[in-house]
């Protein structure tokens, strides 16, 4: 996920404790969380050794084998986990942890950090591109899931449940299409694969992107060719699926608000 997106994100969950809190949060606070945010992406020697990538199986290794860089994000996670619980709450510091951990809770509601595909300059995340660009689009409007869900006892089981949900979410959602006219739909598989269905060679246990991906990087309708059919996916229809990860990711952003009791 951009920083750009994260940052929004973090923002819209804020209001939304807020006005279900009836409280506001003090600026110096909720400025230092979405600091945060942005934060853990900066180019240091950290970001470069911890990627953030969910251990979905175990072929995925704890670190690569050459430069030892960790593929998953759970020691950069439990590592800032720790600092909170050490910090006080009256410190800015606390805030910006808190930004950090919630960085990682937001990562793991995108496709690409989940299932995992290995994305950097190349092969891009077209996707992350589409969720960046959605958040000047009118058609943005995240739907927050009214269910409760991953209130688990630690930081670290949260991520790992929302995690784990997400890719439920993934296995269960299906883009809606028509074929000639007809209402149709595809799994969301045809744009990305897991390891078992496709395996990265170069970094084991992850998956790939599937050359369909591409839909994301049109601002307009879209086609998508399965067994010679030709289904058109709507740009409506791209923010949908949009609109549904960004709404989970805002919901998982505010149970950690709660478990923290911020
Ligand atoms: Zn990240």
């Amino acid at each position: 996920m951009k920083p750009e997106v994260h940052q929004a994100l973090t923002k819209r969950a804020i209001a939304i404790y807020e006005k279900r809190q009836d409280r506001t949060i003090s600026k110096n606070f909720s400025n230092r969380i979405v600091y945060g945010t942005k934060a853990e992406d900066n180019l240091t020697p950290s970001r470069l050794w911890n990627w953030h990538f969910f251990r979905q199986n175990n072929e995925i290794l704890e670190k690569t084998r050459f430069l030892r860089m960790r593929p998953t994000s759970e020691t950069i996670f439990n590592k800032h986990v720790k600092k909170l619980q050490s910090t006080s709450k009256e410190s800015l510091v606390y805030y910006e942890y808190l930004g950090r951990i919630i960085h990682h809770i937001q990562d793991m509601n995108t496709p690409s950090h989940v299932i995992p595909i290995y994305h950097a300059l190349k092969p891009k995340d077209l996707f992350e591109t589409f969720m960046c660009d959605a958040l000047n689009d009118t058609m943005f409007n995240p739907e927050i899931p009214q269910e409760q869900s991953c209130q688990k006892d630690t930081l670290y089981y949260n991520y790992k449940c929302v995690a784990q949900e997400t890719l439920t979410l993934l296995e269960n959602t299906h883009i809606i299409t028509s074929v000639n006219g007809h209402e149709d739909s595809l799994p969301l598989t045809v744009l990305w694969q897991n390891h078992q269905a496709c395996p990265d060679r170069k970094n084991p246990g992850f998956g790939h992107f599937t050359k369909d991906c591409k839909i994301f990087a049109d601002k307009s309708d879209s086609s998508i060719i399965v067994d010679g059919m030709v289904h058109t996916v709507t740009l409506e229809e791209k923010h949908r699926i949009n609109n549904m990860i960004c709404g989970k990711a805002i919901r998982d952003t505010i149970n950690i608000f709660e478990f923290v009791k911020l």
